[in-house]
């Protein structure tokens, strides 16, 4: 998208503009590929569960598998949970609005988020996932606003450090708008 384009989000009570790329679909794929090894190389060839959040880890996810080698025993799986709603602030409370369709019992799960911020929804999961004794329980998310961070989460893989500022595009919404964009751009409110 070019540097002088932007989008209005007409409908919302408050006006909201797109503005340039933070993260490239270049810079995305570049990083993704770099992830993808590292999970490669911690998993041993061991079979890799991976769990996605929908909706907005979907495009990361989707990306990050089909960076992985056939030979790697790879599943996937989604949850749904809510932290957001249409609001671009956290409002503390998570619920699970879709639970997975397999166990994980015994099994090494990879946990794919597209932005961590305060941390509430991802310790929430990871806290769920835990009680159901998987082998092991790693997590991965394209970005990390650790500045904003209120519970500690251990991430084990990350794509971006982000700044404090809210973010689109590449799966990420705002107010259900946006998320088909292929980079991640600021919003500016
Ligand atoms: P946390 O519980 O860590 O505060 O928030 C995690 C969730 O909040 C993410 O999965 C995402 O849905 C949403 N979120 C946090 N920051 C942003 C942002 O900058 N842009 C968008 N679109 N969603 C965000």
């Amino acid at each position: 998208m070019s540097g002088s384009v932007f989008y209005k989000m007409s409908q919302m009570e408050t006006e909201y503009t797109v503005g340039d790329a933070l993260f490239s679909k270049k810079e995305i794929d570049d990083r993704t590929r770099e992830l993808a090894g590292q999970i490669v190389r911690d998993v041993r060839g061991e079979e890799l569960l991976v769990v996605g959040i929908l909706s907005g880890a979907v495009f990361f996810l989707t990306d990050l598998v089909r960076c992985l080698p056939r030979e790697l025993d790879v599943k996937i799986d989604f949850m749904s949970v809510s932290s957001y709603g249409d609001a671009t602030t956290s409002s503390g409370t998570v619920r699970i609005l879709k639970d997975l369709g397999s166990d994980i019992a015994g099994r090494n799960v990879l946990v794919v988020e597209d932005i961590i911020d305060t941390g509430l929804t991802l310790s929430y999961l990871l806290k769920i996932l835990k009680a159901r004794h998987p082998k092991s329980l790693r997590t991965c998310v394209l970005l990390d606003k650790s500045a904003r961070r209120e519970t500690a989460v251990d991430v084990d893989y990350c794509g971006f450090n982000a700044p404090d500022v809210f973010v689109v595009g590449y799966g990420l919404d705002c107010g259900g708008r946006y998320r088909h964009l292929p980079d991640i751009h600021v919003v500016n409110l």
